[in-house]
């Protein structure tokens, strides 16, 4: 649990920079953690926290958004390929209790390997075979992608305009 719930509290403010398109039982945002430039989640509109508590509509609007942006992303990064991924509960690595699934263009040179840290340890995530996640830089890196308000609002302006029609 999470009160106020901060994903709540971005769709509730109507935050015109934050939001790349809405549908009727989604949104789609800019990630504030760019790990990726572009990185994006779909997140409901009803405050439900687990893959497990959607309903039918829900499950289908969240994948065509994503499928959307996912275009957007190709268009406006050109990227090697767009990871999607959802956690659901603290021990899959979930850290927002509300329904958010991630899609993010990959770029070459990434140091993060798959995504964010509890990610990047699995083997190979991105990385060459055997290698294995680096987490004493971990801090840095984490301070490194906290962009800033206005590159959010640039980066989500590129996508939005790269939407498909
Ligand atoms: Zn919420």
């Amino acid at each position: 649990m999470r009160d106020p719930c901060d994903l709540c509290e971005t769709a509730a403010r109507d935050d015109r920079w934050a939001i790349i398109e809405e549908g009727e039982h989604t949104l789609t945002v800019i990630n504030p953690w760019q790990f990726e430039v572009g990185q994006c989640c779909v997140i409901t509109r009803r405050h439900v926290a687990t893959l497990l508590d959607l309903s039918r509509p829900e499950c289908e609007a969240i994948l065509v958004a994503a499928k959307r942006v996912a275009e957007a992303l190709v268009s406006a990064y050109d990227p090697l390929g767009i990871l999607t991924f959802q956690n659901n509960g603290v021990y899959s690595g979930q850290e927002t209790p509300h329904f958010h699934f991630h899609v993010v263009p990959r770029q070459k040179g990434s140091d993060w390997g798959i995504g964010p840290p509890q990610l990047a340890t699995f083997e190979s995530a991105g990385r060459p075979r055997g290698t294995l996640h680096d987490a004493s830089d971990d801090a840095r890196r984490r301070e490194r992608v906290r962009a800033s308000a206005t590159q959010l609002a640039e980066t989500a302006e590129r996508i939005r305009s790269s939407l498909p029609k």
